[in-house]
């Protein structure tokens, strides 16, 4: 049996069942209706109704409806898809799904086999249950066993078994766009790699990898460049995540070691949320945090945050501070604790230094002065001070808000002094607590995967450490000098310094700050490999070579999370094609490479535990030394915390407890922490403060996130949001197009006032990129400037100005085709957005332009949603005016549009697709223009704001809310939107 195929189960002989009639039968554990129908085919779903919640639909009416068969519930008599599950009347409701054939006369159906493993997307590292049927994933659900999330997933996590299709994959390695074996492409990249460093020394190649990957890649990958080729870099965009978080802990506590545990949220009085908007970010564990507050209503929250987003708005004191400032606000507290005689002298003696040298500093950040820096009032940081310094138990949370800075380190190691100056530190619900942006950013960091790191937390500069990861890989030595950090890889590639470059599981034509000067990079570039999963990621196109790689419920591996727990990451199907796990493919190459620089490194990995092993190896008497740890202990303990030496029975929960930190004195150190401006400070040229951050439903640069339909409901469309004064001031309309510039390139999109921002602050997410939105993307704005200490790029703060864009051109086009992205950016304005249509994905796409666009573009554009063909009509079209209606109708059902010149039918056209209700051209052209539905609040049920405030004006509560509208009740991940609006 192959390992992915479970035990079918013999339910009956066919003849025992009645043809277009059901039975009921126990398959693994689960009640299964199984029907036979009359042209001999037989089906199986679950027995149970989701709606009356009686096992009962093996007692259900079988038959084709709309053009499927489905089964009626004999209760309320709702239709369930035989193939798919999906209840027509409520799509967003499924019953599960059975394989189900005829063996020897006898039907058999195959029990759902039931995958643990972990979600791929943020740091919080939820538990996910994967459950196969027919060979793919067709249900995920949050695993309750596991401690990051005991059950609960967010909208992303809960979409996951809506996974990209095979069409949307890499299948097959390419070499310059042509198919070729994995033979061909690795013996070609290996050859020309071995060519380039014996041409121009190990530092003319390079390895850009990703926090996405797993523990297991990421440790092949590092002993790749550093062992086998002998160059630090090896560089990953975790550099963008959490170098400034990692560098602060270093300084700070000696240790590159988040010293809390989740379970710290629970036992907290104060839980001090600074540059993170958690409720997005991290949704599961915003959850937590609610539920806290919920059982606790004493406990408090402090947010600081340039805008009011879902997470300040939740709490008790909201910090909107300038954007950049954070450093003279916690300066600024701390000089207010010292003050007030707050700090916790005893702890301050007996486990910390280098309090003296910064005495000098804060004494000059009164609240009076960092209110200036700030722009807040001095009495408000003097009332966070008091807080953080009376509270018994304060957990800060914190993310990119403070990262993503060239102040970044010290902002972190300026928050961690005030956890010292109070000793809010190493006891249940204290200390400074970073989140992970990525799923995996801190493995990558424990194998040492980055140009300024070593494996198992060992030490670059340290001549005893380089020495035990040579012993340990055989090899004579490991380089001293740093590699290349990200910004200053893609600077050193656009100079041609660096001449070929790995990339994988990333896409930095997208993600990096500076993006044309990256995309630039990479187009000059002498030799580009790029190990991807998605087709369609902004990276392939400049790849030399293509390979195909495995992605999330395809591939064996461990990472840990925000809290250091390790996690297994288990296979639930094949990869798709020739599509390979990432430590395979590296392993393979470095295989290739070793034979032609005639060196001899270990890769002969036959598993992803084999890597793991090894690895396990490195750690040993390491401060994260997992050497107790086992894929097998793993198995059958669950996801545990490091350190887990050998002979341990668990990891530990929380660090420092004992006051003992990892620094040559055993102390804590406080470390003087200049405030710095952000590097581009706003000027009359470019006068707005632009910040990104991310949307509640997408993830990264949208790869697998903006292939889900459902994900757009919630933000449908690249924004830059101002402040209505702004707004104003500006003379600009709320909801225009507009041109956000920066010194570095511009992008069109449209504007729209919130009293979320400061006046003169602006706000892009960071997702949107070419396939979406035309252009680049976001980052063609951001600023490659980085921090000293930790080389993260200010990806959160750049100037920028916003100038009226009044095209003469605008067009609307939908259709049920895929393919439209790589389109987009021949417009200046161009936004695409998934709509569920059932089992079907409407694309909308709308277009606008200075000029009028090719007609090979358009012509393009109508080809691929078939508005060109016999079946395509032009229903009207006025060339004087620019007007143009054109329509693809069949069997009287609307199947695509493009609508140029006027829109205003644009919704209506959308509305009659979605209902797939039959439409004559004479009732189109006389569609009435309607306004769009807005944006969803609750993505899991389609739930309007525009529904929400009505329910709420009429006087409905929350529990009202999720009562009648449903909202809130499944994934949860809205619910701190929803209790706002209901409190409005
Ligand atoms: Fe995944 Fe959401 Fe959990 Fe993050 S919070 S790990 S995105 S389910």
């Amino acid at each position: 049996m192959k390992p992915h195929e479970p035990m079918a189960v013999r339910v009956c002989r066919l003849e025992d069942i009645v043809p277009d009639t059901g039975v009921c039968a126990l398959v693994g554990g689960e009640q299964v209706a199984v029907f036979r129908l009359a042209d001999g085919s037989v089906h199986a779903v679950g027995n149970r109704d989701p709606f009356s919640r009686a096992n009962v639909l093996s007692r259900g009416i079988v038959g084709d409806l709309k053009g499927e068969l489905v089964v009626a519930s004999p209760v309320y008599k709702q239709h369930f898809s035989l193939a798919t599950g999906r209840c027509q009347e409520d799509p967003s409701v499924r019953i599960p799904v059975y394989a189900a054939r005829i063996e020897e006369g006898h039907v058999v159906v195959e029990p759902r086999q039931q995958v643990r493993t972990t979600c791929p997307y943020c740091g919080v590292g939820c538990g996910v249950v994967a459950v196969v049927a027919k060979g793919a994933i067709a249900e995920v659900r949050g695993d309750r066993t596991h401690p990051a999330n005991f059950g609960r997933l967010c909208t992303k996590g809960a979409s996951l078994d809506q996974s990209p299709g095979a069409e949307t994959r890499v299948l097959h390695p390419e070499v310059r766009g042509e198919r070729k074996s994995w033979d061909e492409a690795l013996d070609h990249a290996a050859a020309r790699f071995a060519e380039t460093i014996e041409r121009h020394g190990p530092d003319s190649v390079a390895f850009y990898i990703s926090g996405q990957l797993l523990t297991e890649d990421y440790y092949v990958f590092n002993k790749l460049a550093k062992g086998l080729v002998g160059t630090n870099n090896v560089d990953t965009n975790s550099r963008l995540c959490m170098s400034s978080a990692v560098a602060g802990y270093k300084m700070s506590l000696g240790a590159d070691a988040p010293p809390c545990a989740y379970e710290d949220i629970d036992a907290a009085d104060l839980i001090f949320i600074a540059g993170s908007n958690t409720a997005f970010a991290h949704p599961v564990l915003f959850r937590r945090i609610g539920d806290a507050k919920t059982r606790n209503p004493a406990l408090k929250l402090v947010v600081v945050d340039p805008r009011a987003t879902v997470t300040a708005r939740a709490a008790d004191l909201h910090l909107p501070l300038r954007p950049g400032s954070d450093v003279a606000l916690f300066n600024a507290m701390l000089h207010v604790i010292v003050r007030e005689g707050l700090a916790d002298e005893r702890y301050l003696a007996a486990h910390t230094e280098g309090f003296d040298g910064l005495r000098a500093l804060i004494a000059h950040w009164t609240p009076e002065r960092a209110a200036q820096a700030c722009d807040l009032p001095a009495a408000d940081i003097e009332q966070a001070a008091r807080l953080f310094a009376g509270s018994k138990a304060v957990l800060s949370l914190y993310c990119q808000g403070l990262n993503q800075s060239v102040n970044g380190t010290f902002k972190n190691s300026a928050l961690i002094n005030l956890h010292l100056a109070t000793g809010q530190i190493g006891r249940p619900g204290a200390g400074p607590f970073s989140l992970t942006g990525q799923p995996n950013a801190m493995g990558g960091r424990e194998v040492g995967g980055m140009a300024n790191l070593l494996s198992a937390h060992r030490d670059l500069a340290s001549a005893q450490d380089r020495a035990e990861v040579a012993a340990l890989w055989g090899v004579e030595s490991v380089p001293a000098a740093p590699g290349k950090t990200a910004v200053e890889m893609f600077e050193a590639i656009g100079r041609g310094e660096i001449k070929a470059v790995w990339i994988a599981c990333t896409n930095p034509a997208q993600s990096m700050p500076d993006a044309l000067a990256v995309r630039r990079a990479l187009a000059g570039a002498e030799f580009v490999v790029v190990q991807e999963a998605i087709r369609d990621a902004e990276t392939c196109d400049y790849a030399h070579v293509l390979l195909p790689a495995a992605s999330w419920g395809e591939k064996e591996g461990t990472v840990t999370n925000s809290e250091r727990r390790i996690s297994r990451v288990r296979a639930a199907v094949p990869p798709p094609g020739e599509a390979r796990p990432d430590w395979h493919i590296a392993a393979d190459f470095a295989r290739r490479l070793q034979r032609r620089l005639r060196r001899e490194v270990f890769f002969g990995y036959a598993s992803a535990e084999d890597v793991f092993r090894e690895h396990r190896e490195s750690t040993r008497g390491r401060d994260l030394d997992i050497t107790g740890l086992s894929y097998a202990v793993l198995e059958r303990e669950g996801p545990q915390q490091w350190p887990y030496p050998e002979g341990a029975r668990a990891g530990r929960t929380r660090l420092y407890a004992d006051g003992v930190f990892p620094t040559p004195s055993r102390r804590a150190r406080f470390v003087a922490t200049e405030y710095l401006p952000p590097a581009e400070e706003p000027d009359a040229g470019y006068p707005l403060r632009l910040n990104t951050g991310r949307l509640r439903d997408q993830w990264h640069s949208m790869t697998r996130t903006g292939l889900i339909p459902r994900l757009f409901s919630h933000s449908p469309e690249a924004e830059v949001n101002i402040h209505p004064q702004t707004l104003a001031g500006l003379g600009l309309a709320d909801g225009s197009l507009v041109r956000v510039a920066s010194r570095r390139g511009s992008a069109v999109m449209r504007v729209r006032a919130t009293d979320d921002l400061r006046p003169g602050d602006a706000f892009v997410a960071m997702h949107w990129g070419a396939r979406f939105t035309g252009g680049a993307g976001t980052n063609v704005l951001t600023v490659a400037a980085f921090d000293p200490h930790s080389r993260q790029p200010e990806l959160k703060h750049a100037a920028v100005r916003l100038e009226p864009f009044a095209p003469t051109w605008r067009a609307v086009l939908a259709g049920f085709e895929s393919g439209a992205g790589r389109w987009l950016q021949r417009f200046d304005y161009a936004s695409l957005a998934l709509v569920e249509a059932g089992q079907e994905s409407l694309t909308c796409v709308e277009l606008a332009s200075a000029g009028t666009p090719d007609a090979e573009t358009l012509a393009a554009l109508d080809a691929l949603f078939g508005l060109d063909g016999a079946e395509a009509r032009l229903l009207h079209r006025d060339a004087k005016r620019g007007i143009e209606k054109r329509v693809r109708i069949e069997e009287r059902v609307l199947k695509a549009f493009r609508l140029t010149g006027d829109l205003a039918s644009a919704e209506p056209f959308r509305q009659a697709m979605l209902a797939r209700s039959e439409v004559t051209e004479e009732e189109l052209l006389s569609a009435a223009p309607a306004a769009t539905a807005g944006r969803a609040v609750c993505s899991c049920y389609g739930v309007r704001e525009s529904e929400i405030r009505a329910a709420v004006s009429s006087g409905a509560d929350l529990a009202r809310l999720q009562k009648e509208l449903r909202c809130g009740t499944n994934c949860g991940s809205c619910l701190p939107e929803l209790r706002r609006l209901a409190a409005a």
